[in-house]
């Protein structure tokens, strides 16, 4: 069985729409295919735009509603022969009066929580899927339209809810043992026990279809996009980034969770599990043979690629660093736990953290819209040590974004940071923190945003200039941090 996941990227309008459902029809002539679909492109942010004008604004969220309307009619009218458009239009409309009732529920009570979120977000997925089934069953296959509903099991943690592995794969498991066909499954959404609609996070659809792949035992699990791999760096910052033949399941983890939105973090733990590898595939270039990820001894690639120290770049914006400064925090046991728990309480994600090895400072990295809540939750827990000045202050600083130099080959490379920071002290960049992960796989910095483009560059030419070069010179020595402090953390 394939597992063919394709993204909003390759799900913009008809003619694409049209394009998807060629290569499944494909696929599907050999083999038992299982299609997951994400929202047509943009439509997720239409439905959240919808969700929140209810809620606050003048127009009820209908504009919104309109163009998602708008967008998937004119959909239809692309992919289909007039007296067979109505048979398409039915179903669709059906949804989307929901909808619209929905939105005009939330526009009455003036509210929309995040369990009324997921149930808006579900309807993009859900609408694309009627269309590209529709579109497969034009074109002469059979397809059966399964709600993911009834196959992902939740949590009730909306927005980015967590899988109940167990009880999803017997679903998928049994479900899959009794079809032969193509099946389209929308991506991105699942349901708690008790029938409620959650979401898997935004890029969800890529977590789908791992699943997918994993419970059925899937030989491959495809993700269609709109680029033809893995890149070094994100193409649109760094023109000079190439495509990677082959990476590992961790460097595919770590320069997802670092920002490379190509994939979500999460999609690699099913396959790791169940040893599938994960293809990245261009729809709009079927022809290129794209990125396989998978365990690092399948890695077949040239000897350059064996032989560079770093395989990506990735980086995440809006982040802010709080540094939590003081001399009394010195031998005091348990602040880091203490602090830890605050922020965990209020589930609030610590993206990287190091600590001065002196004790003076921890720098705690973290998306820019938890900060207000996480200083609170800190002020709150360490409100004795602020006020006996055993801890000085808590700072805050804006305006960051981490960035990542990712890859398997840097275990065990001493020289590596000092590179790292010769290169960005010779373009200028000022590194505010600094963590490495306990796998050496990856080296993680903060800097300022008006530095990114300048910084992922500079990296870019000193470590991947050439995807043919032959290896790196030997590395100089390395120099001190510039942040001297900050030689110990967890990213
Ligand atoms: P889809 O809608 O297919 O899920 P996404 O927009 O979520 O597509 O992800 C694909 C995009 O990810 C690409 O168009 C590219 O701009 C961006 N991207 C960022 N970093 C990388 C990277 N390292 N490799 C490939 N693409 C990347
Ligand atoms: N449609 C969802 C999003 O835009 C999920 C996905 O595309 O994977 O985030
Ligand atoms: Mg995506």
């Amino acid at each position: 069985m394939r597992v063919l996941k394709f993204g909003g990227s390759s799900l913009a309008d008809g003619a694409r729409i049209g394009a998807v459902t060629a290569i499944a029809a494909e696929a599907a002539a050999g083999d038992k295919t299982a299609v997951v679909l994400s929202a047509m492109q943009g439509v997720t942010d239409l439905l959240i735009a919808a969700a929140r004008e209810a809620a606050n604004g003048p127009d009820g969220g209908r504009q919104a509603l309109a163009e998602i309307r708008a967008r998937h009619l004119a959909a239809v009218r692309y992919l289909f022969a007039a007296p067979d458009q109505p048979a398409v239009i039915a179903p669709l409309t059906i949804l989307l009066n929901e909808l619209e009732e929905i939105l005009h529920g939330i526009e009455l009570i003036r509210e929309c929580s995040p369990r009324t979120l997921d149930l808006v977000m579900s309807f993009g997925e859900r609408l694309s899927c009627i269309l590209a089934a529709a579109h497969l069953r034009a074109r002469g296959l059979d397809p059966l339209l399964l709600d993911a509903r009834e196959l992902i099991l939740t949590d009730d943690t909306f927005g980015s809810a967590a899988v109940d592995f167990q009880a999803t794969y017997a679903r998928i498991r049994s479900r899959f043992a009794a079809i032969n066909g193509v099946v389209v499954i929308p991506g991105f959404i699942g349901s708690t026990a008790g029938g409620v609609t959650t979401t898997l996070g935004r890029n969800g659809s890529d977590y789908t279809a791992s699943l997918i792949g994993a419970g059925a035992a899937a030989g491959v699990i495809e993700i269609w996009t709109d680029v033809d791999g893995v890149l070094s760096a994100d193409p649109r910052i760094v023109p000079d980034a190439f495509i990677l033949p082959e990476i590992s399941y961790e460097e595919a983890m770590e320069l997802s969770f670092f920002g490379a939105r190509v994939l979500h973090p999460y999609s690699m733990l099913p396959a790791v599990e169940m040893g599938i590898p994960i293809r990245i595939r261009n729809s709009r270039n079927p022809q290129a043979p794209g990125t396989i990820i998978g365990a690092p001894r399948h890695r077949s690639g040239s000897a350059a690629a064996a032989v560079r120290l770093i395989t990506g770049i990735a980086s995440i914006e809006g982040i802010s660093l709080i540094n939590i400064q003081g001399g009394g925090m010195i031998g005091i046991p348990g602040i880091a736990a203490r602090v830890f728990s605050a922020l965990a309480r209020e589930r609030i994600n610590i993206i990287m953290i190091s600590q001065a090895s002196s004790e003076h400072t921890i720098s705690l990295v973290l998306r820019s819209g938890e900060a207000a809540r996480a200083l609170a939750a800190l002020e709150s827990e360490l409100a004795l040590e602020l006020s006996s000045r055993r801890i000085q202050a808590l700072e805050r600083i804006d305006e960051l974004i981490i960035v990542s130099v990712i890859g398997e080959n840097m275990r065990g490379k001493p020289g590596l940071a000092g590179r790292l920071f010769t290169a960005l002290g010779e373009a200028g960049v000022n590194v505010l923190a600094i963590a490495q992960g306990s796998a050496e796989r990856n080296i993680s910095i903060v800097i300022g945003e008006n530095e990114h483009a300048l910084a992922l560059r500079a990296v870019h030419a000193a470590f991947l200039a050439d995807p043919a070069a032959p290896p790196a010179p030997a590395a100089p020595a390395a120099r001190p941090a510039a942040n001297p402090g900050a030689e110990r953390g967890e990213a």
